[in-house]
């Protein structure tokens, strides 16, 4: 039989009514599980601090992890909720509410991504266009600054005081993810504004997560930026730009260095794709793509195994750099 509930049901499926519907499931919940992405960023681990701080507050035994490295980025260990961080082995196998935040598909989740399998119920919380919906309960607003900023709006359905802690880490996955409030939209600046009202200290935050490098980022730009090229016939005659980072170039630099070449490779005018080859340990490549106007680079990752938002998005490789680049301007059209 079918009842009133149940015929309105697709209406159920907007973004509110998701919302809506997973705020008691998260106040229920007897313990939880919330695993950020692998190579976490601010987005992803200031979204699983902050939710394992409310859920701690409320009396919910909570565990929060990612699943590669096995360290947390330096950049990020002033962030308040770090007592809740597990390393991945540590992660329970019967838990009864997992939350996944900022990760756009299963893969996101690397070696955690069989603790889904055993999880009563599965909430992701999530801003990525190609969010795959992998979750029994999926909250993904694509328009969204942050994960960060899905979370403050779902906080605020469930009553949740926001206060500086909490305001932290929100704080520090809203700057990162609008590139310091670059990509903005009407709506960014009032949640910026409330959340620095809280008394966090916005500059120390933006100047820890973005703008501190030790000396040998340096001559590690050096070496990558001497060896950029640019494909002016790419992409349909836009342009591709690229850089390859390779280990040797690394040393014992942090992820941190690594992750800001792209933002400098990105610039280029004369290209309208970016991309940034990252050699991991095990030989594999991580490739980070950028562009500025019409080329869908969520599209082009996912087509390559990946995934991401329209003016950024990332794929792993496994291949030659030269063989990667010749697959991606194919791939580029
Ligand atoms: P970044 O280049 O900063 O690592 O990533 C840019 C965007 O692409 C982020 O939103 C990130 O979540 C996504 N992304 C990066 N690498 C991957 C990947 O291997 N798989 C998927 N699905 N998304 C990725
Ligand atoms: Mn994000």
């Amino acid at each position: 039989m079918t009842t009133a509930s149940e015929a309105d049901l697709p209406e159920l499926d907007s973004l509110e009514a998701c919302m809506q519907r997973a705020v008691p499931v998260l106040e229920n919940a007897t313990s939880v599980t919330v695993l950020c992405h692998v190579q976490p960023d601010a987005d992803t681990i200031g979204s699983g601090l902050a939710l394992g701080l409310v859920l701690e507050r409320k009396g919910i035994p909570v565990q929060v992890a990612f699943g590669f490295p096995d360290e947390l980025p330096i950049s990020m260990r002033e962030l308040p909720g770090t007592h809740l961080l597990v390393s991945a082995d540590q992660v329970r196998r019967d838990v009864d509410l997992l939350v996944t935040v900022d990760c756009g598909s299963v893969g996101r989740l690397g070696r955690l991504s069989d603790r889904l399998e055993s999880a009563h119920q599965v909430l992701v919380i999530d801003h990525h266009r190609s969010n795959t919906r992998f979750g029994s309960m999926n909250v993904v607003d694509e328009s969204a600054e942050s994960t960060t900023a899905v979370l403050a709006t779902l906080f605020d359905m469930w009553d949740v005081d926001i206060d500086d802690d909490l305001a932290h880490c929100l704080f520090a996955g809203l700057v990162t993810d609008t590139g310091s409030f670059r990509w903005v939209r009407p709506g960014t600046h009032t949640l910026a504004e409330r959340l620095l009202a809280t008394g966090i200290d916005g500059s120390r935050i933006a100047r820890r997560l973005l703008d501190t490098h030790p000396f040998g980022w340096l001559p590690m730009l050096s070496s990558v930026l001497g060896s950029a090229r640019l494909e002016p016939a790419a992409a349909g005659g836009r342009g591709l730009v690229y850089a390859v980072v390779r280990r040797e170039d690394v040393g014992d630099l942090r992820s941190e260095e690594i992750e800001s070449v792209i933002d400098i490779v990105r610039t280029t005018v004369e290209a309208e794709v970016a991309a940034v080859l990252k050699e991991a340990a095990d030989g594999s490549w991580s490739v980070s793509l950028r562009s500025k106007n019409d080329v869908d680079v969520a599209d082009v990752a996912r087509r390559l195994g990946g995934g991401g938002h329209r003016f950024a998005a990332g794929y792993t490789a496994y291949a030659g750099s030269d063989d990667i680049i010749a697959t991606l301007v194919e791939t580029l059209g």
